[in-house]
C-alpha cells in the first residue's frame, strides 16, 4: 500500500480531534445539537489551521444518525455512506482549478437535485476567492436562497478578495493559527502511536517549523521519521529543516557585539561557502537574534524556547555580552533588510552592509544607536563601586556646612551643642571663639567670613585652610600657559586636579605619562614657586592609588568646611 502522509493518515474524523479551534468547535457542535443549521458557511484562516478537515467533518455532522455530542458517529448507515469517497452528496470542489463561470453553473443546476444517501447535500468549494467576478456573481443567487437540502461551505486563506455580496450571505468563522504547544503534543501523540521516539526538544523544534499549521507541522514531523532510527534529536530536525548551524550563528553574533568586524565578515563566508542562500541566513539570523532577546529579558526562557541545555547556556553567555536595546538594534537592522535583498542584484553588500552596521553601533548617528550607546554606559555606571564616588564625604560636608552655619547664630547656651558633636575637642578653645564670632557683623550671612576671622586672629596656622585648591591650581594651571617652554606642562595640567592636605599640595595624576612629565626637568619647582603665592606648601605627585587621592580629598574637603571648629 502506497505511504499515507501523516496530515492525512491522522486528520481528524470528529469534532474531538480538532485541535486549537475550540470557538468553532463549539459553536458548531451546539448547532448539530440544536438542529440550527446554517445554509452558508465561510471559513477563514491560514492553511493548515483546519477548515477543511472541519467542513469534512461538519458535512458527516449534519448528515449523522445519531450525532454523539454534535459529532458524527462514524457507525450509522449516513456515516457509512458518507466514509465512502465516491459518495454523490458531499462535493468537494477546488475552486483553484474550477474557478470559471461555467464551473458555478454546473454547481447550480445539480443542486436542486436531493440527496441520495442522506438528508443533506453538502457542497464544500476549497479556495474560494479563486473564483473569477462572473463566477461569483453565479453563485449568488444559489448561495442566497439555496435548496432546503444543501448547504455551502466556503474555505479561504484570502477573505479580503470575496466580494461583500458573498461575504454577506455566509456565516464566518476565522480559525486561529495553532499554539505551538498544541502543535507539539500532537506531534507527541502521533509519534508516540506509530513508535518513534523522540527528544522533546526535536518536538518542539517541529512544532515550532510549522507555524501555527498542522498540515506544515505533520510534513515536517513526517519527514524526521525517517531520519535514522534511533531517538530523534533536536540536531536531527535541524538538518531536516536545512537550519543554519546554530554555532555558526552564534559566531556572528558574539563578533557583532564584540564590534570585530573581521570576525562577523569572516563568520558569514563560512556560513554562504557552505552553499546557504542569503535569504535562508537572514531569516535564520534574525530567529536567532529574536530568541536572544527572549534569553535577555524572559526570565522563563527555557521553558519559552524549549532548547538544549548546552545550546542555551551557550546563548545565555552571548546574550549577556550587550544589553536588550543592543539585541533589539541588531535584529531590527537584520530583518529590516529583508526587503532590500528581495530588489537587490547585490544581496551579498546588503547583508554585509547591514551586520557591520549592526556591529558598529558607535559610528551610527540616528536615535537607536545612540540609545543603544547611552544604555551600555547607563549599565557601566550601575556597575561601579559605590567605592568609586567620594559621595559620603560629600555628605558628611554638608552636614558640617550646616553646622557650621548653625553656630554663628546661636547663642552661648546652645553653642556647647555643637562642641559635643565634635571628637576630641576641648571646651575652652571653642568658647573663647565664640565672642569672635559675636563681634563679626556678618556672622549670619556667610559661615566661610566667620571662618577667616578666627583662623587669622588664633594663628594656630597659616592661610592654608581657607584656601580653595581648585583655585589654587587653576591658578596655577593658568600661569603656566604663559611661561616659555611649559606649554606640554600646562597642556597636561589642565586634565589634572589637585588636592591640599596640611602645607602639601597633590596634584594627582592617573598614569604613568602624567607623573614623568612632572618629574622632568624643573616642573615640579616651577609648580611649587606658583603655588607659593598661595602659602609655604610642599608639592607632591599623588600617583594614582585610589585609597590616597580618597583619603586626600576627604582631608581637604574636611579642612576646608570644619576649620571654625578645628581652629583652636
Ligand atoms: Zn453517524
Amino acid at each position: 500500500m502506497a505511504y499515507l502522509a501523516l496530515y492525512r493518515r491522522f486528520r481528524p474524523t470528529n469534532f474531538d480531534k480538532v485541535i486549537g479551534q475550540d470557538v468553532i468547535v463549539k459553536t458548531l457542535t451546539n448547532q448539530i445539537m440544536t438542529d440550527k443549521i446554517g445554509h452558508a458557511y465561510l471559513f477563514c484562516g491560514a492553511r493548515g489551521t483546519g477548515k477543511t478537515s472541519l467542513a469534512k467533518i461538519f458535512a458527516k455532522a449534519v448528515n449523522c444518525l445519531q450525532p454523539i455530542n454534535g459529532s458524527p458517529c462514524g457507525k450509522c448507515l449516513a456515516c457509512q455512506s458518507l466514509n465512502d469517497p465516491s459518495n454523490i452528496d458531499v462535493i468537494e470542489m477546488d475552486a483553484a482549478s474550477n474557478n470559471k463561470v461555467e464551473h458555478v453553473r454546473e454547481i447550480r443546476e445539480n443542486v436542486q437535485y436531493p440527496p441520495i444517501n442522506v438528508k443533506y447535500k453538502v457542497y464544500i468549494i476549497d479556495e474560494v476567492h479563486m473564483l473569477t467576478p462572473e463566477a461569483f456573481n453565479a453563485l449568488l443567487k444559489t448561495l442566497e436562497e439555496p435548496p432546503k437540502h444543501a448547504i455551502f461551505i466556503l474555505a479561504t486563506t484570502e477573505p479580503q478578495k470575496l466580494p461583500a455580496t458573498i461575504l454577506s450571505r455566509c456565516m464566518r468563522f476565522d480559525f486561529r493559527l495553532i499554539e505551538t504547544k498544541k502543535l507539539h503534543d500532537l506531534v507527541c501523540e502521533i509519534y508516540d502511536e506509530i513508535g518513534k521516539e523522540y527528544t522533546d526538544e526535536a518536538v518542539t523544534a517541529i512544532a515550532k517549523a510549522g507555524e501555527g499549521s498542522v498540515r506544515d507541522t505533520l510534513s515536517v514531523a513526517d519527514l524526521c521519521v525517517s531520519i535514522g532510527d534511533g531517538k530523534l534529536s533536536y540536531n536531527d530536525v535541524l538538518s531536516v529543516l536545512g537550519a543554519t548551524d546554530l554555532n555558526k550563528l552564534n559566531d556572528i553574533v558574539k563578533n557583532m557585539f564584540l564590534g570585530n568586524i573581521g570576525g562577523v565578515l569572516t563568520a558569514t563566508d563560512e556560513l554562504l561557502a557552505l552553499g546557504k542562500s542569503i535569504g535562508v541566513l537572514v531569516k535564520d539570523l534574525a530567529g536567532y537574534l529574536r530568541d536572544l532577546l527572549v534569553v535577555k529579558t524572559c526570565k522563563t526562557a527555557k521553558e519559552i524556547l524549549s532548547l538544549p541545555d548546552d545550546r542555551f547556556e551557550t546563548m545565555l553567555s552571548t546574550a549577556n555580552m550587550v544589553n536588550e536595546v543592543r539585541i533589539l538594534r541588531s535584529l531590527e537592522i537584520v530583518s529590516g533588510i529583508e526587503n532590500a535583498l528581495r530588489f537587490s542584484t547585490q544581496q551579498r553588500n546588503v547583508l554585509e552592509s547591514a551586520l557591520l552596521k549592526a556591529s558598529t553601533p558607535e559610528n551610527d548617528g540616528n536615535i537607536d544607536a545612540l540609545l543603544s550607546r547611552i544604555k551600555t554606559l547607563e549599565d557601566k555606571i550601575k556597575n561601579l563601586s559605590s567605592e568609586d564616588f567620594i559621595k559620603p564625604t560629600k555628605v558628611e560636608v554638608t552636614s558640617t556646612v550646616n553646622k557650621v552655619e548653625v553656630a554663628p547664630v546661636v547663642t552661648k547656651e546652645q553653642a556647647p551643642i555643637v562642641k559635643e558633636e565634635k571628637p576630641k575637642e576641648q571646651l575652652p578653645p571653642i568658647i573663647e571663639t565664640k565672642p569672635i564670632i559675636k563681634e563679626t557683623p556678618k556672622v549670619e550671612e556667610k559661615p566661610i567670613i566667620v571662618e577667616e576671622k578666627p583662623a587669622q586672629i588664633t594663628n594656630v596656622e597659616p592661610i592654608k585652610p581657607s584656601v580653595d585648591a581648585r583655585r589654587v591650581w587653576g591658578t596655577i594651571v593658568r600661569k603656566l600657559r604663559t611661561m616659555p617652554g611649559k606649554t606640554i606642562l600646562w597642556v597636561a595640567c589642565q586634565e589634572l586636579s589637585a588636592t591640599i592636605s596640611g602645607n602639601t599640595l597633590y596634584i594627582n595624576v592617573t598614569g604613568e605619562s602624567e607623573k614623568n612629565l612632572l618629574l622632568k626637568d624643573d616642573n615640579l619647582l616651577v609648580i611649587k614657586e606658583l603655588a607659593s603665592s598661595f602659602g609655604d606648601f610642599d608639592v607632591k605627585i599623588n600617583d594614582g592609588s585610589e585609597g590616597e587621592v580618597v583619603q586626600n580629598q576627604k582631608d581637604r574637603v574636611s579642612e576646608f568646611f570644619s576649620d571654625t571648629v578645628e581652629i583652636k
